[in-house]
C-alpha cells in the first residue's frame, strides 16, 4: 500500500517529484554464446524481437596476435522484460541465455574498484608494490593495495576482486544495488538476507504472471510447439545418412507427436517438454 501511494506521489515536501521503478526491475540483460560472426547485431535484434529483445551487442575480446580488440561469438542481449527467457531461437538454432554479469571495474590510477582513472580522486598506487612512485616498479615482492596480500592489485585471485565479482553477480541475480549485494556477500546484513528470500519469491510469481500477460497462453503453446517441431526437423536433417530410413523417421515423428500431445496448454510445463523432445534420438 505504501509503495502504491509513493508511486503516485508528485510532491515530497516542497519538491516536485516523479516516481518510477528502477530500470533494473523492468528490464534484464543476458548473454548467448557461439553465435556465428556473420549475424549482424541488427539481424539478431530483429530475430529476437518476440522475446522482448530491444538491443543486441556483439562483445569483443583482446587478440594478442592482432594486438587489437576483435568481435567474439558472444552476444549481449537487452530485454525489455524483467525476467528474461532461459533460451531463445535464432532460425533453427536454440541458444541458452545466461545472466549477464559485468567484470569488476578497476581504476588504473589508484587500483581501487568501482571507478575508472578519469574519475579518480585518490592518490596514485603502483599495481605491483602498492606504493606511490613514478616509472617502472623495481620491487620483487608484490603487495596488493586492496587486500595487502602478496599479489599484484590486478590479480584474478585477489580476495577483494573475488568478493566484488560475487557481489556483482548477486546484484544482477536479485536486482538489487551492488552496495546491498556486497552486504549480503559479506554476511553483514541479516535484514538483507530476509529481503533476498522475499525477492526470490516475488521473482517466481512475476515470471508466471508475466508469461501470460505478454504472450497469452495459446500463443505461448503454439510458439513452443513450433520450437519442438523445429528441433525435431533439425534432428532429422543432421542425423547420420544410414539412420534416415522410412521406419526410423516414422517412429521418431510419432515419439515427437507424443511429446506435442503432452504439451496441452500448460505453459509452465512446456520448457520441460522442449528439453525432453531434444533427448529423443533418431
Ligand atoms: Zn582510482
Ligand atoms: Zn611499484
Ligand atoms: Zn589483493
Amino acid at each position: 500500500m505504501q509503495l502504491k501511494q509513493l508511486m503516485k506521489a508528485t510532491q515530497l515536501g516542497k519538491w516536485q517529484v516523479k516516481c518510477s521503478k528502477p530500470q533494473s526491475l523492468l528490464s534484464s540483460q543476458g548473454c548467448i554464446y557461439n553465435v556465428p560472426q556473420e549475424y549482424s547485431e541488427e539481424d539478431i535484434k530483429y530475430a529476437l524481437n518476440e522475446y522482448g529483445v530491444t538491443k543486441a551487442t556483439r562483445l569483443t575480446y583482446y587478440d594478442k596476435q592482432q594486438a587489437k580488440r576483435v568481435p567474439s561469438r558472444t552476444i549481449k542481449l537487452f530485454f525489455s522484460i524483467p525476467q528474461m527467457p532461459t533460451s531463445v531461437c535464432i532460425g533453427f538454432l536454440k541458444y541458452r541465455v545466461k545472466l549477464f554479469v559485468p567484470k569488476p571495474l578497476q581504476c588504473y590510477n589508484c587500483q581501487h574498484f568501482g571507478h575508472v582513472a578519469t574519475n579518480c580522486k585518490r592518490d596514485k598506487a603502483c599495481v605491483k608494490c602498492s606504493l606511490r612512485h613514478e616509472g617502472q616498479c623495481n620491487t620483487d615482492t608484490a603487495v596488493c593495495v586492496n587486500c595487502k596480500g602478496p599479489h599484484q592489485a590486478n590479480s584474478k585471485d585477489c580476495p577483494k576482486r573475488v568478493e566484488k565479482q560475487k557481489a556483482l553477480k548477486k546484484s544482477k541475480e536479485l536486482k538489487i544495488s551492488v552496495c546491498e549485494a556486497t552486504k549480503i556477500v559479506k554476511g553483514e546484513d541479516t535484514k538483507a538476507f530476509v529481503a533476498e528470500k522475499e525477492l526470490n519469491m516475488q521473482h517466481i510469481s512475476k515470471t508466471k504472471t508475466h508469461k501470460k500477460s505478454i504472450l497469452g497462453e495459446v500463443n505461448t503453446t503454439v510458439s513452443q510447439m513450433v520450437s519442438i517441431m523445429t528441433i525435431a526437423i533439425t534432428h532429422i536433417i543432421n542425423a547420420p545418412k544410414e539412420r534416415i530410413t522410412v521406419e526410423n523417421v516414422a517412429k521418431y515423428i510419432s515419439e515427437v507427436a507424443k511429446t506435442l500431445n503432452l504439451c496441452n496448454v500448460d505453459t509452465d510445463q512446456m520448457n520441460h517438454y522442449i528439453e525432453k523432445s531434444q533427448s529423443i534420438s533418431l
